[in-house]
């Protein structure tokens, strides 16, 4: 090989050693390359994100996905910021209450905790040992609060952090002063969720359907001091609470913007926390055997 050649050959290899590290790390764990994982980790703190969402109707007007849509927005327009790697697409979970309406996909129960628990499992012998759930589906929430309670059941190297923020009451204000429904009775599918799909996916949006169907409570709970599982469908049989054709981009654009400022904060916190990991294997040091 001519000497012109193989300088050639270096700089070409030069060249495109500089390229491929001046590329911006994917957060994505499916984007990311093997050789990527030391340098993921090390950016991430081994942090993982897991967002998770759920596949139901959402009203008549908003897609099926929508919870999972709105997790991975956040959780990628976060990681632009505060750098963590995403887990890809799981919407797995507690949804028992919508199989009367078309797209929902219920996994049995036992199945659906084994998956999460060996879903953190997996993500953790991968070096991420600080994991953050960012879930999107209302119906979630008593299961992974179980869930994370349960992370004490046995001894892990690695800790479970379920991302359960309390409303801003400043934004609270500022969104009371661009809705247009009442603030009690949005919640599946309403005004506040539609706005969101509107900002992140407007070209999912149905919103000229969206009074085919009443969102209204029906109110048919018979025994509401008393805790059943018919309670949501007793209430709401179209899988539909509030009014989603009064959604505005505005709105959307507002919830969407505060939520992820809140995810770079929990995630600077996370990333900096050494007291929990630390707590847990105290704890299980003097778990008795
Ligand atoms: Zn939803």
């Amino acid at each position: 090989m001519k000497l012109a050649s193989v300088l050639a050959g270096v700089t070409g290899v030069c060249l495109w050693a500089s390229i491929a590290s001046a590329q911006p790390l994917p957060a994505r764990w499916d984007e990311l390359t093997a050789s990527d994982w030391p340098k993921a980790l090390e950016m991430s703190g081994g942090t993982a994100i897991l967002p998770i969402g759920i596949l139901e109707k959402h009203g008549p007007h908003a897609p099926i996905g929508s919870d999972l849509i709105q997790v991975r927005e956040w959780a990628a327009r976060a990681t632009k910021q505060e750098y963590a790697v995403v887990f890809p697409d799981y919407f797995y979970g507690q949804i028992y209450e919508a199989k009367h309406q078309p797209g929902a996909f219920a996994l049995p129960s036992r199945l659906v905790w084994e998956l999460l628990e060996a879903t953190c499992d997996e993500i953790a012998r991968n070096g991420f040992k600080k994991i953050v759930i960012i879930n999107g589906h209302g119906g979630n929430p008593n299961f992974l609060h179980f869930f994370i309670q349960a992370q004490l059941e046995k001894r892990r190297d690695y800790v479970v952090y379920l991302y359960d923020p309390v409303a801003d009451p400043s934004v609270t204000e500022q969104m009371n002063k661009i809705r247009k429904s009442d603030a009690a009775t949005d919640q599946h599918a309403g005004e506040r969720e539609t706005s969101v799909l509107m900002y992140l996916r407007p070209e999912l949006v149905k919103k000229d359907l969206a009074t085919s169907q009443s969102g209204k409570n029906e109110a048919r709970d018979p025994l509401p001091e008393l805790y059943t599982g018919i309670w949501w469908y007793a209430s709401y049989p179209n899988h539909y609470a509030g009014d989603g054709s009064v959604a505005t981009k505005e709105l959307g654009q507002l919830v969407t913007e505060q939520r992820i400022a809140s995810i770079v904060k929990a995630l600077k916190t996370i990333k900096a926390d050494t007291k929990t990991p630390a707590l847990q294997k105290e704890y299980f040091d003097k778990v008795l055997k």
